[in-house]
């Protein structure tokens, strides 16, 4: 898209704001909302919170089979890193494509040239990327968020559907919203409706659990690391390898790294995380040491890695390339994370985190086996979501025999997982013998399951 476009999208969107304004009947439907089911009033409320300040900072909204997805960036109207702050916008896509592999929303692992065709050029402008700019953000950021989208590999450009950036005017300094507090609920509807329609065709009717197989640290680093470092082709003032490289040290500072013995990240589930953070900051670890400097220093490590193994492994063709890690998210939902990351690496989770754990001195006798696997989730059974299944760890061996095969979790309890198991060659839910194993020797973990699927 030119900066033309899209300076004549912004102004539509203005337009089209205005109109609303002026004509009653017309704000009316919007503040009367048709698209009144769980999933819909959840992204709803999440778009409200954002144009009310109350969660100020960038993330993505992916509502899985909705018409578009949305991503949320604030703006500090005096900041002059313009470029910097698109990074952010590249960023948040890759929490969506990795919400839309979770969800087998998306199925290949590279979109053909020219990117996936959009499936409906009706909505909007009819571009892959759009903006909604109701707070006055300066064009010139618009125009410089869309460019970097715009800029990524057609590969990645994998939605059949538009990504909408919503932009949000932020206090100079502050981070908190600056939008006209009076007009939160309008903006938020009209933000809703244009991106997903008044009616939110298509949106599923109930939220799904967005951590659901998602290795959190994982997601956090790999939409890091790929941002700066490689889908740079718009940054002209920004150096994303600098930024990289600067960020991550200060995430060792704050990490307290090396030599941090509660740095324990586990499965690396946001849960884990979450966790850690609390015995970490009890011990005086510094809050900024957060879930994106966590993340970071993992994805890090696996780099460094992959780069000690292969030099080439970070080239188009190399074992540790962006199409790699799709693949693993892909397999998450149906083989577990961890069987996922297995298969293409050829490492289990617990041997990456080990030597991770040695090289940041965290601890040195940490054995691959006793770093605990992922839940794994199964969306595909209908009603109310099942309670996590944390597989136990196994060795290489155990990965290479039963990590080949495929995998679908059962729906329901380990019970009535391992009852199902007798009949397992003929069953149409696959279930195999790793099945087998894996659930019937489950640790019945308690799970808080979040309602929420907004990633930052
Ligand atoms: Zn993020």
């Amino acid at each position: 898209m030119t900066i033309a476009e899209t300076k004549r999208n912004s102004s539509c969107l203005k337009i089209f704001l205005a109109c609303a304004l002026l004509s009653s009947p017309l704000f009316s439907s919007f503040a009367s909302a048709a698209c009144t089911h769980e999933y819909g009033q959840a992204t709803y409320d999440d778009i409200r919170e954002k144009f009310a300040g109350d969660e100020a900072s960038g993330g993505s909204t992916y509502a899985k089979g909705a018409r578009a997805n949305g991503l949320h960036i604030y703006i500090d109207p005096t900041v002059e890193e313009i470029e910097e702050t698109a990074k952010v916008s590249v960023h948040e896509y890759i929490h969506l494509l990795q919400q839309g592999y979770l969800n087998k929303e998306l199925t290949e692992y590279s979109a053909p040239v020219g990117g996936e065709p959009i499936a409906d050029t009706s909505i909007g402008n009819g571009a892959r990327f759009q903006s909604i700019n109701l707070c006055g953000v300066a064009e010139a950021t618009v125009a410089a968020h869309l460019a970097s989208l715009n800029a990524m590999p057609d590969a990645i450009k994998l939605f059949d559907h538009p990504t909408f950036v919503i932009f949000y005017s932020q206090t100079p300094g502050e981070g908190t919203g600056s939008c006209d507090a009076s007009q939160t609920e309008t903006f938020a509807r009209t933000a809703f409706n244009i991106i997903y329609g008044e009616n939110c065709p298509g949106m599923e009717s109930t939220p799904m659990v967005w951590e659901a197989n998602e290795n959190h640290v994982f997601a956090e680093g790999e939409a890091e690391y790929w941002a700066t470092n490689k889908y740079t082709g718009s940054y002209t003032s920004f150096d994303g390898p600098t930024y990289w490289t600067d960020k991550l040290a200060d995430a060792k500072n704050y990490c307290n790294l090396p030599g941090n013995s509660n740095f324990y990240i586990n499965s690396g589930s946001s849960q884990d995380v979450d966790e850690m953070k609390d015995k970490m900051q009890a011990a005086g670890v510094s809050p900024a040491c957060s879930n994106n400097a966590i993340g970071e220093l993992v994805y890090a490590y696996f780099i460094q890695l992959c780069l000690e193994t292969d030099a080439g492994a970070l080239n188009d063709d190399g074992m540790c390339n962006h199409e790699s890690l799709r693949r693993v998210w892909k397999y998450a939902p149906t083989y577990g994370f961890d069987c996922a990351f297995f298969n293409q690496y050829g490492w289990t989770w617990g041997e990456l985190v080990a030597k991770m754990y040695v090289e940041y001195q965290v601890d040195t006798s940490e054995v691959a086996t006793n770093v605990p696997s992922l839940c794994l989730y199964d969306q595909t059974c209908s009603g109310e979501p099942k309670p996590c299944n944390r597989l136990p760890s196994y060795t290489k061996n155990e990965a290479e025999n039963f990590c080949q095969l495929p995998i679908d979790a059962a729906c329901g309890s380990s019970s009535s997982s391992s009852s199902s198991l007798s009949s397992s060659s003929s069953s149409p839910t696959k279930m195999y013998s790793f099945a087998n194993v894996v659930i019937s020797a489950v640790i019945a973990a308690s799970v808080t399951f979040y309602f929420a699927f907004f990633l930052n």
